[in-house]
């Protein structure tokens, strides 16, 4: 019923985030073989660059998974995979150093982090209830209720906009406080950091085009049925 020309538009976004999601993988499998001169690993990398800001308040611990790192503005803690945690390699330190980027951005109440941490309760429930209401409205031809869809929906894309000046941010920062805190010493080291932490944004990227242009399909959809009315 939904299979209609709109859905040309989700073929772009389709392909960058596949594209993006295989390259992340691919350059990240690339530098985790790439020792670090300084053998320093991921947690204390983290550790380390922590301390050298006065930023005593955050735990850093390990998690399972791969590429599972992350870092929760709530409990104020660091989650570094396992790879990540214990590894000395060019990507692990990028990666713990660009949660560290969150952590930094969290203790300076960086505005983008702090704005994003406001959105995401009406993104969590907007997120799977928009498109249910949005459809359910087309299908009663309930203006009202599509126009409803419609705007839960937006909070997911100003939701995917605003996690990209926080993610270059974070990776911004991860390159100076590497160097800064001598954790990285070569510029080749540096040029692998840029490397792993680009493809990484190229994700963030990736899901912001598509959320932006699964809008454009709805906004779409919404106007072929209010002129078939
Ligand atoms: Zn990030």
């Amino acid at each position: 019923m939904y299979l209609d020309s709109t859905m040309l538009l989700l073929i772009p976004a389709l392909l960058l985030a596949l594209f993006a999601q295989g390259r992340v993988k691919a350059v990240y499998a690339k530098y985790a073989k790439v020792p670090i001169a300084t053998r320093v690993t991921g947690a204390e990398a983290a550790q380390r660059m922590l301390r050298d800001k006065g930023n005593d308040a955050v735990t850093v611990r390990p998690v399972q998974g791969r590429l599972t790192d992350h870092y929760d503005p709530r409990n104020n803690t660091l989650s570094l995979s396992e790879e990540v945690y214990d590894g000395a390699s060019v990507a692990a330190v990028g990666i713990a150093a660009h949660e560290t980027g969150h952590a930094m951005q969290k203790q300076e109440e960086y505005a983008p982090l702090s704005l994003r941490s406001l959105v995401v309760p009406v993104v969590s429930i907007g997120s799977n209830l928009s498109m249910p209401i949005f459809i359910l409205g087309l299908v009663m031809s309930w203006q009202p209720l599509v126009t409803a869809g419609i705007i839960l929906f937006s909070f997911a894309v100003a939701f995917s906009v605003i996690t990209l000046p926080v993610e270059f941010n974070a990776s911004r920062r991860a390159v100076d406080m590497l160097l800064s805190s001598g954790v990285i010493t070569t510029r080749e080291e540096e040029k692998g950091v840029r490397a792993v932490l680009n493809a990484a944004a190229m994700t963030y990227v990736a899901s912001a085009v598509g959320a932006l242009l699964q809008l454009a399909r709805l906004l779409l959809l919404a106007r072929g049925s209010r002129s078939r009315d």
